[in-house]
């Protein structure tokens, strides 16, 4: 049973790892035997040095994932350096808060461009060295928010109904191509992301009142979805989105 969510002998690419739900995937791949590889604006000491004392390998590819621009030379510079790439984690995201009524166009490009455009660019590149290679696996990070509708966020609403969506079709086309592509939908995850939302004592009190699970998620959480779905053990998952929210959506 061990080796089928043995990851022994992959290599992994994740993006945002410096830090939150990103750091903990990558450390928890690592664990479960991957080679890493961190794609992002600001350089990963920590989940490096993580990684490495798991006694796996990790690299660092420096790109701003805001544009499509990077895409091609990231992939080249990962194959370049690890050799091969089996699973893609496309974690990097941002959120912008306003009111509807109120939000602006940078907003709603800024945060499409990063959560939506650039996960699929990255999945077509990676698809187009995975499957002649025999396959692999990509997992997006989605949200409560590919769910429901939620409040003052609507670029970032539409960018993750978008990446529930991507995700399907993307399963749907390359399934049968032994590439599956499926989704985690983190609840409420004490990270940079939210640092607002905790601030804010009326939201905080709220948000924990609705968790069945009564705490907020912490990154180390997210490490057994996202090795499920990295591993052989979830070879006939595909086109999922999986939550892993405390019980959130079942209430
Ligand atoms: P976080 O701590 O803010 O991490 C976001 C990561 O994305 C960071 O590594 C960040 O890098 C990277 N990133 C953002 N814009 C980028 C860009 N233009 N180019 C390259 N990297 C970029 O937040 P998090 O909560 O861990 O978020 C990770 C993912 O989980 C996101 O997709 C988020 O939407 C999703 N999520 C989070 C929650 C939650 O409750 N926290 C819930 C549902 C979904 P920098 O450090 O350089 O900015």
């Amino acid at each position: 049973m061990q080796d089928l969510f043995s990851l022994q002998g992959r290599v992994a690419m994740v993006t945002g790892a410096n830090t939150g739900i990103g750091q903990g995937i990558a450390i928890a791949l690592a664990q479960a035997g991957a080679d890493v590889v961190a794609v992002g604006r600001s350089e990963p000491t920590d989940t490096g040095q993580a990684v490495e004392a798991t006694g796996r390998r990790f690299r660092s590819i420096r790109a701003d994932l805001g544009s499509i621009e990077p895409v091609d030379r990231v992939l080249a510079e990962c194959i370049e350096q690890m050799g091969r790439l089996d699973i893609l984690v496309n974690n990097a995201g941002i959120i912008r808060r306003a009111d509807c009524i109120d939000f602006t166009e940078a907003d709603w490009d800024a945060v499409m461009n990063t959560n939506l455009k650039t996960v699929f660019f990255l999945s077509q590149a990676a698809a187009r060295r995975m499957i002649p290679a025999g396959g692999g696996k990509i997992i997006n990070i989605a949200s409560l928010l590919s769910f429901q509708g939620g409040i003052r966020v609507p670029s970032y609403t539409a960018s993750k109904s978008g990446v529930a969506g991507l995700t399907k079709i993307l399963a749907n086309e390359w399934a049968s191509k032994n590439l599956s592509v499926n989704a985690i939908a983190p609840g409420y995850f004490d990270t940079n992301n939210t640092e607002a939302l905790r601030a804010d004592e009326n939201r905080n009190r709220a948000i924990l009142e609705r968790i069945p699970a009564g705490r907020w998620g912490k990154p180390s959480d997210i490490g057994g979805a996202a090795v499920f779905l990295a591993s052989r053990a979830s070879d006939y998952v595909n086109g999922v989105v999986l939550p892993v929210d405390g019980g959130w959506l079942a209430r």
